[in-house]
């Protein structure tokens, strides 16, 4: 991987000039996990058409290079990250509630006349109609989009009132709780592909799963359309309230983390005709399996699997770094597997 300035004069004057640009960066505090060494260059695009012509430049260069939403299901390398590091921050946490024209072209109002979220001129459309479109750009923050649509009574996002995540990384990750999810409110996504083209996909074409859509690496969401039904507000944030509620009581939300380390596994067969476990019918979630296998509360370095949530590493302590997560992690899915024969599959991206 060449170095940063050579990646920056690859990309060329026009270009660079279009970009946030900064030069080793401790990449950590970019993540909600907090661990793992520096980022040789971080480049943050400063709108629309800079984030396509640094598409187009990557692809030009032959350069490699990743996205990074709010990094809360991240985790970086200790030896720091050559690659250029792209982050939609500024302007690109914008949001703003569809008119029945506007939906029309969506694409050019990612340019222009776009409303910051909270500010007094995001107001509802004027007609009673439900849904509401509601069109974010890719590095919105989901709990905002989440508190906000609910004080104006728009239901469809209270799943998500407790996911530090961006919108794009949501999509990406078709991140959800409480029963619902990204894909159930999702009407479509703009996808810049690798090399500058924009393409428009509704939820089909995005192929959404538990935990996973059809957004590749080198593509990036620029911004997604989210149906929301009005409700009384009251209800909406009671819904919300509920949510952050279950949450403080069954995460550990007082340290740093990634949020659940593996997916919980799907359509496992009956262990021996029997039911996995007792608190509830078909396969055994993810921290199941791993207190089973005695690693609830374990600990390497500045890492443990947590006492309450042993689905969750969270750091405690100021040493922490990825190769404990990468430990953990491995010792866990080593146990469950020799234990089970259960494949267990990272949620957290290891970078
Ligand atoms: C306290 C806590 C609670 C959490 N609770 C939940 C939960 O309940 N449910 C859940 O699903 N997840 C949860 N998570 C995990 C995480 O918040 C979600 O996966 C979230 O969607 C990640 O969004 P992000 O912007 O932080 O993505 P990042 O962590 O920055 O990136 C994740 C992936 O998405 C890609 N990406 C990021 N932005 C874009 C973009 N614009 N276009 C294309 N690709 C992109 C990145 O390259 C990377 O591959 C939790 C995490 C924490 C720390």
């Amino acid at each position: 991987m060449p170095g940063p300035e050579e990646i920056l004069a690859l990309l060329g004057p026009d270009v660079c000039a279009r970009q946030r640009i900064r030069l080793d960066v401790e990449a950590r505090k970019l993540t909600s996990f907090a661990v793992g060494g520096r980022a040789a260059l971080v480049l943050e695009p400063l709108d629309f058409a800079a984030l396509c012509a640094l598409s187009a430049a990557f692809q030009a260069n032959d350069l490699a290079w990743r996205i990074l939403g709010s990094g809360s299901n991240v985790v970086f390398p200790d030896a720091g990250f050559a690659e250029p590091l792209v982050l939609l921050s500024g302007e690109w946490s914008k949001a703003f509630f569809l008119t029945e024209s506007a939906t029309q072209d969506c694409v050019a109002a990612l340019g222009a006349g776009l409303t910051p979220l909270g500010s007094p001129s995001l107001s509802l459309p004027a007609s009673s109609a439900s849904p509401v479109g509601l069109l974010a750009l890719g590095g919105a923050s989901l709990m905002a989009l989440s508190r906000e649509s609910a004080k104006l009574g728009l239901s469809g996002l209270e799943f998500a009132a407790g996911i530090p995540g961006s919108l794009g990384g949501g999509v990406k990750m078709n991140c959800g709780a409480h029963g619902s999810s990204i894909s159930v409110v999702l009407k479509k996504a703009w996808v810049l592909a690798r090399g500058g083209e924009l393409r428009l996909l509704d939820g089909a074409q995005l192929c959404f799963a538990y935990r996973s859509s059809a957004v590749k690496p080198g593509e990036i969401v620029v911004a997604a359309e989210l149906l929301l039904e009005r409700r009384e507000a009251q209800e909406v944030q009671a819904e919300r309230a509920r949510c952050l509620d279950r949450r403080q009581k069954t995460q550990p939300l007082k340290y740093p983390s990634a949020g659940s380390v593996f997916r919980n596994p799907q359509d496992l067969p009956p262990r021996g005709g029997e039911q996995w476990f007792s608190e509830g019918s078909g396969a055994p979630p993810a921290w199941w399996l791993i207190d089973r296998v005695g690693l609830r509360g374990e600990t390497r370095g500045g890492v443990s699997f947590s006492e309450l949530h042993p689905n969750w590493l969270i750091k405690t302590a100021p040493q922490a770094c990825a190769a404990d997560v990468h430990f953990l992690m491995d010792e866990a899915a080593r146990r469950v597997r020799e234990s089970f024969g259960v494949e267990l599959i990272p949620e957290i991206i290891l970078w």
